[in-house]
């Protein structure tokens, strides 16, 4: 048996789920020794790999998350908001790196996830991609770079099964113009147009969604000036970017001070 740290996946037949279990399960650099779904599902009590439709890994699916965390040095977590807000006070009590990729976490949990910062290490990011994180880095040195004549449009594409709108990753690029602008998001922020809108409110930035089919994550800041447009997008085609992203903040969490760190903070960017 290895040393390596103890990593939990909760929401482990969710997409994300899965796609960190199979890349867990072949890493010699994290072990998987839990698995947490929500009580009364189907995975309760069988095998991960088995429920998955391959080889059994020898670690069965709880819906116990408190005695999952215990064994664990590391929790990857990318379920719902307020299973996630539940997870951060549990993780902290086993003092467990805490990765949460969860999006559409709002101002009350948000505060509650900082609490639990005060005792455990968290890494919270609304996309864990090495590609996005960069192309957040860029959008907030354009937009520093341009006067605010220039229109800033974010528009994001995901998948048919996609709760929240805009994306997590869209809302981390909004924030980035808006930091690159010197302007609060919330200020600026308008979010799907429809109707008799009116003529564009000068200096705004503006989100639109695209829902369908399996779509990964596609994401254009679109810098719309006089007589010229830039855009910066980024593709994703394959979920295990993210999941990549993830195993690699449970490492780097590993040993750093109790608080709330994002992938800037990993990347070192
Ligand atoms: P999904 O619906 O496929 O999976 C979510 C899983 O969480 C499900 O299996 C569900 O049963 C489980 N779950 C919900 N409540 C639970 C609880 N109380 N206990 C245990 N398990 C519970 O969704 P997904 O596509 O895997 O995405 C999950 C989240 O991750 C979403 O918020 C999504 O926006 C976000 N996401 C973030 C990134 C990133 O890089 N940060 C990338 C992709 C997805």
């Amino acid at each position: 048996m290895n040393n390596a740290p103890g990593l939990v996946v909760t929401g482990a037949s969710g997409r994300m789920g899965q796609t960190l279990i199979r890349l867990a399960s072949g890493s010699d650099r994290l072990r998987l020794v839990g698995c947490v779904e929500r009580a009364g599902h189907a995975w309760i009590g069988r095998d991960v790999g088995e429920a998955m439709g391959g080889a059994p890994v020898g670690v069965v699916v709880t819906d116990d998350p408190l005695e999952a965390f215990a064994k664990a040095q590391a929790v990857i977590d990318f379920t719902s908001p307020d299973a996630t807000v539940a997870f951060a006070a549990l993780a902290a009590q086993a003092r467990a790196v805490h990765v949460i990729g969860t999006t559409g976490l709002e101002a009350g949990h948000l505060a509650r996830i900082a609490a639990a910062a005060r005792h455990a290490v968290i890494v919270r990011a609304g996309n864990m991609s090495l590609g996005v994180n960069l192309l957040v880095r860029l959008t907030q040195k354009v937009a520093q770079a341009l006067e605010a004549d220039w229109d800033i449009e974010i528009v994001e594409a995901h998948h048919r099964m996609k709760v929240d709108a805009p994306s997590g990753t869209a809302l981390m690029l909004g924030e980035a113009a808006a930091m690159g602008r010197g302007v609060a998001l919330e200020a600026a922020r308008v979010s799907g147009r429809d109707g008799i809108t009116g003529a564009r409110a000068h200096g705004s930035i503006g989100f639109s969604a695209i829902r369908g089919g399996d779509i990964v994550g596609e994401h254009d800041v679109i810098f719309a000036g006089a007589g010229e447009r830039l855009i910066l997008r980024h593709v994703a085609t394959d979920r295990s970017i993210f999941a990549r992203g993830a195993l690699r903040a449970a490492l780097w969490g590993q040993g750093q001070k109790p608080g709330e760190y994002d992938m800037m903070d990993v990347l070192g960017l």
